[in-house]
């Protein structure tokens, strides 16, 4: 077995730093929930675009670069290892942007795909309803088929940063005599359409990071449905295995995190000795997030190989979520109680609580983690339901 990257890889790792070293922004970008912060992130993502590494795996006319998991993953280590902002349009470029490649039509990708790779549209995922979230297939918002377009009525909710968005995809029930996950369709909806409300939902962190939708009466043509009409819950399955999966938290975003750590308790060291669990904690979270990059190689390996992840996607998903809230709070204990102060406290202090809150959420968004367990029962291990 050979470990070596190839003279390739090499040369697309150096391109990738040197590219980022010249323009990464000099000050850190505002946050993405606040609208100034959103703009600024869709236009760094523009530059990204520009230099066709916003989407290195989509094709080069789609504004990628063909490469492979790999290289992805080549790309990912030197994007957080430089500490390049977070990416704002992962909904459509992670999560619809595969799903179109698999189920749209030839002229729905040359529509929408260039575009969200330049992050000129940027997306919002329309699924979670009040009573539709972990149980999914309890949709109830409804696309009515008149012509060629659909009128949909009803409520989508948690909808990240939705207020921001220009475009949002959903499934809706589009025959009105079906139950549970037959009879939906996926469906692409501009956000400003007419009938459409979006009222904002604060987040733990106290920004306007999520939303409810409403729709009234609101017309999307026809030609806005990825896959075949009361089809969609198996486009929507498709997507939540690369919401799950690989592509939404890439294992360099952990490494990155883990090495702060590493900096954060040297730089405190004094108070964080005072628990020998803390020192603990710390080296813990850094061979987790190595393992975790580990076991990445070897899933991409397999993939090359021909094979599928499916279910196993689930296991990937606890385990970030939960290395992530380990760190998170390894660092609120190092800090003590000055990194408590959002508002108050400053630079590296805010970071780490931004985080800590945002870290809450992740046994929940991308479907909790007691639903991945479920899945890992019935589907891997073969126990009864
Ligand atoms: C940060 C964040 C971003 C999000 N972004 C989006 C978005 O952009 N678009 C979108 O559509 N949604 C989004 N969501 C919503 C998210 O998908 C839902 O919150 C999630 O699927 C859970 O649904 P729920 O909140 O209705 O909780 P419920 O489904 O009501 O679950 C409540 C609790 O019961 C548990 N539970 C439910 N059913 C079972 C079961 N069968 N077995 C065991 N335990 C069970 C759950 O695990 C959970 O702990 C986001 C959520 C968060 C936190």
């Amino acid at each position: 077995m050979d470990l070596a990257y190839t003279p390739k890889q090499q040369a697309f790792r150096a391109e990738v730093r040197a590219w980022l070293a010249d323009n990464l922004p000099r000050k850190p970008l505002a946050s993405y929930d606040t609208r100034e912060g959103f703009e600024q992130h869709r236009e760094w993502e523009s530059r990204l675009f520009d230099a066709r590494l916003s989407m290195v795996m989509w094709p080069a006319e789609l504004g990628g670069r063909g490469c492979d998991l790999t290289e992805w993953l080549i790309f990912e280590e030197e994007y957080y290892g430089a500490g390049a902002p977070m990416r704002v349009n992962q909904n459509g470029q992670l999560l619809l942007g595969p799903t179109l490649m698999e189920f749209g039509t030839e002229a729905q990708k040359q529509r929408f795909l260039p575009r969200m790779a330049a992050s000129a549209d940027m997306w919002a995922q329309g699924w979670s309803e009040p009573n539709a979230g972990s149980d999914m297939a309890a949709i109830t918002s409804k696309a009515i088929r008149d012509g060629d377009h659909y009128v949909l009525n009803g409520q989508k909710t948690w909808s990240t940063r939705a207020i921001f968005a220009d475009w949002l995809f959903g499934l809706f029930r589009s025959d009105p005599a079906s139950s549970r996950h037959h009879g939906l369709s996926f469906l692409l909806v501009p956000l400003n359409t007419p009938g459409v409300t979006i009222r904002p939902i604060k987040a733990l962190n106290g920004k306007d990071a999520f939303a409810e939708v409403f729709f009234d009466d609101v017309r999307v043509p026809v030609d806005n449905r990825i896959g075949a009409e009361g089809q969609g819950w198996n486009v929507a399955m498709a997507t939540a295995g690369f919401e799950r999966g690989l592509l939404l938290r890439s294992p360099a975003r952990f490494q990155y995190t883990a090495r702060k750590l590493v900096e954060l308790y040297r730089a405190n060291r004094a108070s964080a000795d005072r628990d020998p669990s803390i020192g603990e904690a710390v080296t813990q979270a850094w061979m987790d997030a190595e393992a975790y990059a580990l076991s990445a190689y070897h899933t991409v390996g397999r993939l090359a190989r021909g094979a599928r992840i499916g279910a196993e996607s689930s296991t990937n998903k606890i385990f970030w979520s939960e290395l992530d809230l380990r760190m998170h709070e390894t660092a609120m204990r190092i800090l003590g109680a000055r990194g408590e102060l959002l508002e108050a406290s400053e630079g590296e202090a805010n970071g780490w609580l931004e985080g800590f809150l945002f870290a809450q959420a992740g046994p929940i968004y991308a479907g909790t983690n007691e639903i991945q367990r479920n899945i890992i029962a019935e589907r891997m291990l073969g126990l009864p339901k």
